[in-house]
This record gives structure tokens, C-alpha cells and sequence, in this order.
């Protein structure tokens, strides 16, 4: 415990330089670097030895070889998770989630393409074909694997508020009556929140980062999703957000890919295996999610079906 404590510490330390040097809180959300270590003590983000020879009876895997390239799907306005800057540079867990797998797979990074997709169109994106494999804080449920096939899970997060830092009425889920909270559509904590017993009237947008500009412009009491999500936000903005750290839901987060391509789900849930024994994992999660504040833990066992 002690010493998941001082890691939480050198991790905000870190993170406050970080902020500091970045101008991290100038109001708007969703513009400031925000997905990895940065300074010269921070942590450095491991390299994946790239596979070769790679043949699995994957017929996305196969279409992704000929053509040169693995296309994954991913967020783009998280930070520490999935993030793009100015530049297209993609940074954060997530995003080293997708470089690990695609090493195991047979593809060095210039040979991955992100592409930025949100919330409410992920099915339709990967049963189309438009990625082929999608990495972006996504929840494991039975309703989404009537369309899409999983791997993982490979992180667990729970549904939880952000407030602006002087809010003192909202205490939890149970404290929404009557409040105005935004989320995005196509999530879990959205359909969570709209249940009528916690009497909070929603808004529904498609990006987190347009909820958080919402929240810092008093226009919404609070924005619900995923802590993990929630505490890059608020990192990004100590003395402005908080998270109120009382998460209400469980959130197992998988790589998302076609619904049938079981070779294909079994090659991405063995590299997750891997990387997590490599230590690969626990590198990667302390140089990007870590540095939000949450120390690290011991991810889920991984599910295979
Ligand atoms: N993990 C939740 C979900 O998959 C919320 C985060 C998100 O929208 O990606 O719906």
C-alpha cells in the first residue's frame, strides 16, 4: 500500500511539472498535450519487439498484410488514454495497448493508421471493415457481443463523476436529482445515469471533451464516464475539475474486432498475455494512465470464448 501510495505521488509530481510546462489549464478542453511521460525523470514508455513471419487464419489479419498496414480505431480527446495532438501524434495507454498487440501481430508503429472513432459508432465501424482492430476505453458487455468480438479484459474501470473543483452538492451518484449531466452517446455510463432512479437530467454529445468544455462553462453540474477518463480531465486541470472518485459501475475494457474472427481474438488475447508477463504492460500503464493519479493495479484475468 505504502508504496502504491509514493508511486501516486511521484506520478502527480510528475504530472504537475508536466502541467505546469504544458500550460495545462487554460480552459479549453481537450487541447493540451495529454497521452505520455514527458520531462527527463518521468517514466519512458517501453518498445515491443516486432514479430515476424506472423500467419494466424485471420481473414482480417490476412486483408491487413496484404495491404501493409493495421487500422485501429481509437480515441482521440482522452488523455493519458487516447489522445491526438496538433501534430497527429497519438499518445497514451490505449494507444501503447494498440503498439503492443500490433508488434505481436507483425507491425512495427509506422505500419499502424489510427483512426479517431467515437463512442456511438464503433459496432458499425468495425463490422464494416472501416478498422480492424479498435482500442478506445471499450466496455465488454453481452449486448456489444452480439456485433463484435472482444479481447481482454485488459483494464477495469468503473463509471464516476467530474465536477468543477468548488462543487459541493454533488457527492456521488446519489446526489444527481434534479442536476444536469453530460455524457456521450453510445455509452455505458450514459444508460447508466438515465435510469430514473437517480433523477438527473442528461445531456448527449458525441466527444468527452466537448462535456468537459460544457462543464467549465457552467453549462452541466457534472460529466459521467469512465474514472480512468474522468481523472486525465481533471489532471489536465487541478484547480478548475475533480473527480468525486465513488465509481458506480464495472467497466472491463476490450480490443474491439470482426464478431467471428476467433484467430484473430485469440492472437490479440495472447499478446495481451505476454506483454502483461514481459511487464511490457505495467511500463506502459505508469508512463501514460499512471500519470493521472491512479496507481497501477494488476489487471483482470484475461477472458477467452
Ligand atoms: N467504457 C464506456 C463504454 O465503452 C465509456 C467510455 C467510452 O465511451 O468509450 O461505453
Amino acid at each position: 500500500m505504502k508504496l502504491r501510495q509514493s508511486a501516486a505521488v511521484a506520478a502527480i509530481a510528475v504530472l504537475a511539472l508536466t502541467a505546469t510546462a504544458c500550460g495545462g489549464e487554460s480552459g479549453n478542453a481537450g487541447d493540451k498535450p495529454g497521452g505520455g511521460a514527458e520531462g527527463k525523470d518521468a517514466p519512458k514508455l517501453p518498445t515491443y519487439v516486432v514479430a515476424k513471419d506472423v500467419s494466424i487464419d485471420s481473414p482480417v489479419l490476412k486483408k491487413a498484410q496484404s495491404a501493409g498496414k493495421l487500422v485501429f480505431g481509437a480515441k482521440s480527446d482522452q488523455p493519458f488514454l487516447g489522445f491526438e495532438d496538433t501534430d497527429g501524434k497519438r499518445s497514451g495507454f490505449d494507444i501503447e495497448i494498440a503498439k503492443m498487440v500490433a508488434a505481436d501481430l507483425g507491425f512495427a508503429p509506422d505500419k499502424l493508421e489510427f483512426k479517431t472513432v467515437d463512442s456511438n459508432v464503433r459496432e458499425t465501424a468495425i463490422s464494416k471493415g472501416e478498422v480492424d482492430l479498435y482500442v478506445g476505453t471499450y466496455t465488454i458487455n453481452d449486448e456489444r457481443k452480439k456485433q463484435v468480438g472482444f479481447a481482454g479484459p485488459y483494464f477495469l474501470a468503473g463509471a464516476d463523476l467530474l465536477v468543477r473543483k468548488d462543487e459541493s452538492g454533488i457527492t456521488g451518484p446519489d446526489s444527481l436529482k434534479g442536476k444536469t449531466v453530460c455524457s456521450i452517446k453510445g455509452s455505458t455510463p450514459l444508460q447508466e445515469i438515465k435510469k430514473p432512479k437517480y433523477g438527473a437530467k442528461t445531456i448527449e454529445l458525441s466527444k468527452y471533451s466537448e462535456c468537459v468544455q460544457q462543464l467549465l462553462n457552467n453549462e452541466v453540474d457534472a460529466v459521467t464516464t469512465d474514472d480512468a477518463i474522468l481523472k486525465g480531465y481533471a489532471a489536465q486541470r487541478p484547480t478548475k475539475l475533480k473527480v468525486i472518485g465513488k465509481p458506480f459501475t464495472e467497466e472491463p475494457y476490450g480490443i474491439g474486432m470482426a464478431k467471428d474472427d476467433k484467430a484473430l481474438r485469440d492472437a490479440v488475447t495472447n499478446a495481451l498475455e505476454a506483454h502483461q508477463k514481459s511487464g511490457d504492460y505495467k511500463k506502459a500503464y505508469e508512463a501514460t494512465l499512471g500519470l493521472s493519479g491512479s496507481a497501477y493495479v494488476e489487471p483482470p484475468a484475461l477472458e477467452r470464448y
